[in-house]
């Protein structure tokens, strides 16, 4: 019997390996499935996966691209290939894979010409006013994509939690919506796979990074969509996330190495507190916790420290850029990541694309704690981090009590004049983008007691306060939601978005007259935001809350407008005479969401709880 047990032994020493050997190796995948030749950089990283890939030995007969480095990770299902492509024309070329000398399996892979003009992409600035639309909920295009096979999750719009239908289509049907209402630029909750049992209308839980959820269309669909939208003047900004990944992503039971992942001994929540990352006398306690902690049970959280799991995100970010033709990009929970590895992303971003423009969402409440990460040289511990905007969430805090409170000292409008008062710790606050709400939080509407007075005084400072504007898809039709009664009540359907709806907020007739009351506004509001130089890029100058009146200018050489809000319950005689250096060499003023003229600049009247926004004239 021990003899017996022996031999079986040696058996097996020698056949296990010979068995592996000759197991059919395969490609199942690879990421990225294409690039493009001409880019600046010139190296390239695939991500070859397939089982047993690591037995065999690639090789790139095409002279023009030069396989440097063959990258074997824990798992043997993986090969990472570094290739220099620096002299590689746009075609295809053969990746063959050996088995001593026999050649098992080969690949086409292909290089693109590039269609995008890198110099002359622009990005996003000052001139744009951007609309946030959460896809699952805006508009349901294609029912026929609702349920689709091999997806996780059904269509239910009866849960405020599950997937409601909305689509890139519904995006498509109501691009001249969101024109007609000023908007220049869309920011897309994540439209990528997302193929979790629940939850997973919201986008950031991700389970492929090439592909767009079948369940929102395809990837030419998305690329149909950014097309249409240019065509029409408008850009399109991608919701990125580097931090984490949903746990179904293809790779979840064979990850490429463990530490692909910030692993822990158990689940182990982030503590959400930004803060830690810059504070000075943080303890690497909470430091670890708040980056290598997991978002959720459901978001894998990532290790940017792996510099292979660093490069499939860079490249994963520039392969949208350059397939889409993408304005710019909204990176998720931006302290979350490794810090080092943002900044060198952001590197990597600029060196192809110099004049690009990526917000981060920096959702901390004090000014000096976001001027950290917008690109700047002050920060004490060297930091510099090349991202070129970053959100406002100070100014947003502000925005939500200024409307509610009464006039004080630091109460009422002094929250926005004390809160804009800080702008010296940015490098240029200009770059901000402001915002009164988003798809995290109360809505404004019910922020402001949904109280219309208090809202348009919201919106005309909004929309004319330093930086670039940004609402939330149902704002201008005074959606309401409240975050603590679930996620989903701040992210309903938009009203119209599916056939059957009762009212159709897309159309004039289809709104109450208090919404159209909002929607005109606004839409007024932003069209002229579209002309005005002085607002989009002028000096901002303010001066002291007085008697619950709170007056800036926004001023360029040429132009000036002077905003006046009153936030007290009584129509308020301002004499002018205070605002002189702002005032001097201009005779006479027009309001622009009325058609006032003002013959005289002596006193103005500003009615209670109203905005008056007035361009000057010579
Ligand atoms: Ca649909």
């Amino acid at each position: 019997m021990k003899i017996f047990c022996k031999s079986i032994f040696i058996v097996l020493a020698i056949l296990l390996p010979m068995t592996l050997l000759s197991q059919k190796a395969e490609v199942k995948r690879i990421d990225p499935p294409f690039w493009w030749s001409g880019m600046k950089s010139n190296s390239l990283q695939l991500m070859v996966y397939g089982n047993n890939i690591s037995v065999t030995q690639p090789k790139i007969s095409d002279t023009s691209v030069f396989l440097k480095q063959v990258i074997s990770v824990e798992s043997p299902n993986y090969l990472f290939l570094d290739l220099d492509i620096s002299s590689a024309k746009a075609g295809v070329f053969n990746i063959e894979f050996f088995n001593g000398k026999k050649k098992v399996i080969s690949i086409v892979y292909q290089l693109k010409s590039r269609e995008l003009n890198p110099d002359e992409m622009t990005g996003f600035d000052n001139s744009d006013a951007i609309y946030l639309l959460m896809p699952d909920r805006f508009a349901n295009g294609n029912p026929d994509n609702d349920d689709m096979p091999g997806m996780l999750e059904k269509a239910n719009r009866s849960n405020p939690n599950g997937r409601h239908g909305g689509d890139i289509q519904g995006i498509v049907n109501n691009l001249d919506y969101i024109k007609d209402l000023g908007a220049t630029s869309i920011w897309i909750n994540p439209l990528l796979e997302n193929n979790m049992p629940a939850y997973s209308y919201h986008g950031y839980a991700v389970t492929d990074l090439y592909k767009v959820d079948a369940r929102f269309g395809t990837n030419d669909d998305y690329k149909n969509l950014v097309r249409t939208a240019h065509k029409k003047g408008l850009k399109i900004i991608q919701d990125m996330v580097f931090n984490h990944l949903g746990t179904n992503y293809f790779w979840k039971d064979d990850l490429p190495s463990q530490d692909f992942y910030n692993q822990w001994p158990e689940f182990t929540r982030s503590n959400y507190r930004g803060g830690a990352v810059n504070d000075p006398h943080a303890s690497d306690y909470d430091y670890q916790k708040m980056v290598k902690g997991w978002f959720d049970v459901s978001m894998a959280d990532l290790n940017q420290k792996n510099p292979l799991m660093a490069n499939y995100l860079i490249q994963n970010s520039i392969w949208w850029i350059e397939y889409l033709g993408l304005d710019g990009i909204r990176q998720d929970t931006y302290p979350y990541p490794d810090k080092d590895f943002m900044a060198e992303w952001m590197r990597r971003v600029l060196e192809e694309y110099p004049n690009y423009n990526v917000v981060g969402e920096v959702w901390l409440s004090f000014p000096p704690a976001v001027a950290y990460w917008l690109e700047n040289d002050k920060n004490a511990d060297g930091y510099h981090s090349n991202l070129t905007n970053v959100f406002d969430f100070p100014l947003m805090y502000a925005i939500s009590k200024a409307f509610n409170e009464k006039e004080g000292w630091s109460s009422g409008s002094a929250q926005l004049y004390e809160t804009l008062s800080q702008d010296y710790v940015y490098s240029d606050p200009m770059n901000l983008v402001v915002f009164a709400d988003n798809h995290d939080g109360d809505r404004l509407y019910s922020k402001l007691d949904e109280d219309i007075n208090k809202y348009k005084l919201a919106m005309a400072f909004l929309f004319t306060t330093r930086g670039i504007p940004q609402i939330y898809y149902g704002t201008e039709i005074l959606m309401t939601g409240h975050e603590h009664d679930g996620h989903g009540f701040i992210r309903e359907d938009f009203a119209g978005g599916w056939d059957g709806d009762e009212n159709n907020a897309f159309t004039s007739v289809g709104r109450t007259p208090e919404q159209n009351e909002a929607f005109n506004f606004l839409r007024r509001l932003m069209n002229w935001r579209k002309s005005s130089k002085a607002v989009q890029n002028g000096k901002l100058t303010h001066y002291l809350p007085e008697n619950g009146i709170y007056v800036y200018f926004r001023h360029t050489k040429e132009e000036s407008v002077m905003v006046m809000l009153n936030n007290t319950n009584e129509d308020k005689e301002v004499d002018l005479s205070r605002f002189a250096e702002n005032i001097e060499g201009f005779e006479t003023g027009k309001s622009v969401l009325n058609r006032m003229y003002f013959d005289k600049l002596d006193t103005i009247v500003v009615p209670a709880k109203s905005p008056l926004i007035i361009e000057l004239e010579e």
